[in-house]
């Protein structure tokens, strides 16, 4: 629907600039013209048709669920809640309006500043901490899953000015006629003093613009992104970019969560965070979004993805994954090569089918942090027996988000 800058909606909310977009959806940053509530809103916009307001209403039911099972446990503020829902007609039907509390850049924009070097240390184990925590939230109080933690749904809290920062930004943008790429959001987040980016403005805005704008979420993306790491495949990735230790995150996009007991789909998670047992159609529980949150805490500490599978159909892509996860755990215990619905089309008697083991080089976490990203063996031992306590492949023997709230390398401090 038809949505401009300065319009009011549900006589409330007046609209102030894009915010992002997915696949169901186009968010608006709003300034809530009552006086109770947040003084600014997310608004998120559903598509109208039949199929995209099933998914807004389970959604609404998710966020409702998350907004009221338990508001004083501690991972209650890492998760991002809805403040009200409504619905706004079009000629193309009716479409679902949620507001959400208001936040800023996205992990994936963190990782994109550092030029994909990485994160401090300090900081990926903060943002660890807290997606853990809203998680122990989602899964033990509201029992739901996630199913899409990727660095994209991970969202940077920020201040009332940051927010006039960006509506002013826009306001000037729009006097000096620059046509703005649809996902535009400040790169003003990081001060350059603080941040290790050469870039000036002018060079991000279409960069980063483009590459969001003709891309949704999936994997057109994703070969984009793998694109912009070959360019810079010159880059010295050992040094990772200052950041504020003191960042506050929270968990994004219920548009994909589920039931514990009542899932919508067997196939889930976005391909490089998805987890072995849904590869394999073993079925998934809470443990698959712990798969995840190993992939993302190897990603913002190293700027790449723990597992960036190839493969032009899903058959392919599937075996390159499991070759992947192979490699990095130094083999797959034989009885979960024997779980699930895929698992014949992947492994016969306990080895990858059509791949002769002199194809595969064992290539443990440890070591690939060592000789790769050059970190020290001392860093590497606690950070990559972390690591393989959540990309374990036994989905009952992965650690639960509060049990790795408890791990060693969360708890120690080096900031
Ligand atoms: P979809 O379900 O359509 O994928 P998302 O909930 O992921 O939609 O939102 C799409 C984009 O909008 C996000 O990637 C992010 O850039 C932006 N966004 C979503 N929620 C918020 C929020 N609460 N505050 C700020 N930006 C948001
Ligand atoms: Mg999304």
């Amino acid at each position: 629907m038809p949505i401009n800058t300065g319009d009011v909606l549900k006589n409330q909310y007046k609209v102030c600039r894009k915010l992002g977009w997915g696949h169901f959806s186009t968010v608006w940053l709003c300034k809530n013209l009552y006086k109770n509530g947040p003084k600014y809103v997310a608004l998120k916009i559903c598509k109208s048709a039949p199929m995209f307001t099933a998914v807004a209403n389970d959604e609404i039911r998710l966020l409702q669920e998350t907004r009221t099972v338990n508001p004083n446990h501690v991972g209650y503020k890492n998760i991002v809640q809805m403040v009200d829902t409504f619905k706004l007609i079009s000629e193309n039907g009716v479409h679902n309006a949620i507001s959400l509390e208001i936040m800023g850049p996205s992990l994936l924009h963190l990782l994109m500043q550092s030029d994909f070097r990485g994160i401090q240390v300090a900081a990926v184990r903060r943002i660890i901490f807290q997606v853990l925590r809203g998680l122990t939230y989602l899964h033990e109080e509201c029992h739901i899953i996630h199913t899409d933690i990727k660095p994209e749904n991970i969202l940077i809290k920020v201040d009332e000015n940051y927010i006039k920062k960006l509506i002013g930004q826009m306001e000037r943008f729009s006097e000096m006629g620059v046509d703005l790429p649809r996902s535009y959001v400040s790169s003003e987040f990081w001060t350059k003093q603080e941040s290790s980016l050469h870039d000036s403005e002018e060079d991000i805005i279409p960069r980063f613009g483009e590459h969001r704008a003709s891309s949704y979420p999936g994997n057109m993306y994703f070969s984009e992104m793998t694109n912009y790491r070959e360019r810079h495949s010159q880059t010295d990735f050992s040094t990772p970019m200052w950041v504020s230790p003191n960042i506050e995150i929270k968990i994004a996009d219920l548009g994909n969560a589920c039931w514990v007991d009542h899932h919508f789909s067997p196939e889930i998670q976005t391909r490089q965070y998805r987890a072995l047992e849904v590869i394999l159609g073993a079925g998934y529980s809470y443990p698959a979004d712990l798969w995840s949150i190993g992939c993302l805490a190897f990603e913002l500490a190293t700027g790449e993805m723990l597992f960036s599978p190839k493969g032009s159909s899903e058959h392919s892509a599937n075996i390159d994954h499991l070759c992947l996860i192979w490699e990095t755990l130094g083999g797959i215990p034989k009885y979960i090569t024997e779980t699930g619905t895929e698992f014949k089309k992947y492994f016969a008697n306990g080895h990858l089918k059509d791949v002769p083991a002199d194809n595969l080089r064992i290539w443990k976490i440890e070591d690939v942090l060592v000789e790769k990203y050059k970190w020290k063996r001392l860093d590497a031992i606690p950070f990559a027996s972390f690591l393989s306590s959540l990309v374990e492949p036994d989905p009952a023997l992965r650690a639960t988000s509060s049990q790795a709230l408890n791990n060693e390398w969360l708890l120690s401090t080096d900031i």
